[in-house]
């Protein structure tokens, strides 16, 4: 996996043995992880470097983890980011208070990690679903993200890495209009310095390379706001 269609966990816990354990079973199913200790540096992280998911602690030290995720639930840019609550507190008055303020999930400690994982993987199924393996169909095209193959009615297409992963981030969300910001952000990293134009010219090789042997081109251009598809 390259490092933009790797998926990016956030994981915010106080005890440090607890976070490297998590930290360690994430990356060993192929995540990117950061990593925060505290509600404060956790807020500033998301902003630096924005998560696919969160996997938070509701005990931490100064911001909770429920004013965390509260705070993020009501914010249009961090809204839609899974998180999925760790909590001590089993009551059933807990686990309400806890999906009131938006999670997405709430696990209850002692966990398994193995059925943590598998949250986590279901979450990102919901909202990620190629960075983790799913096979995504729009009309005639079958983009499978556990082989990386594409097929439009049919019959294989030859994709160039940039862009099979325009083209499942596009498949995701179809309908969706991305600016090229956005798509340099989700497809080259942020990390990567590269020119919107750039994207420009990925696009026109995606456009090329859907239209072998289907002349109708399913990217839409978006006058003054970027490209979606469909
Ligand atoms: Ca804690």
């Amino acid at each position: 996996m390259s490092a933009a269609e790797q998926p990016t966990v956030l994981v915010v816990e106080d005890e440090p043995a607890q976070r490297e354990v998590l930290a360690y079973n994430l990356e060993a199913e192929g995540f990117r992880v950061n990593r925060s200790e505290n509600g404060d540096d956790a807020l500033l992280l998301v902003d630096e470097d924005k998560p696919d998911i969160i996997v938070l602690d509701w005990m931490l030290p100064g911001v909770s983890g429920i004013e965390i995720c509260r705070r993020l639930k009501s914010r249009s840019e961090t809204r839609n980011i899974p998180i999925i609550i760790l909590s001590a507190r089993s009551e059933e008055v807990d686990r309400v208070r806890g999906l009131e303020t938006g999670a997405d999930d709430y696990v209850v400690k002692p966990y398994s990690v193995v059925e943590l994982m598998a949250r986590v993987r279901a979450q990102l199924r919901r909202t990620r679903p190629a960075s983790v393996g799913e096979r995504l169909e729009f009309e005639d095209i079958l983009l499978d993200a556990e082989t990386h193959k594409v097929f439009r009615n049919g019959k294989l297409l030859k994709l160039g890495p940039t862009e099979f992963r325009l083209l499942s981030t596009f498949m995701e969300k179809p309908g969706r209009v991305w600016s090229r910001e956005q798509l340099l952000d989700r497809v080259w990293g942020r990390d990567i310095y590269v020119d919107t134009r750039t994207v420009d010219v990925h696009i026109g090789r995606l456009r090329k390379a859907l239209c072998t042997h289907n002349g109708s081109d399913p990217v839409r251009t978006v006058r003054g706001a970027g490209y979606a598809l469909g």
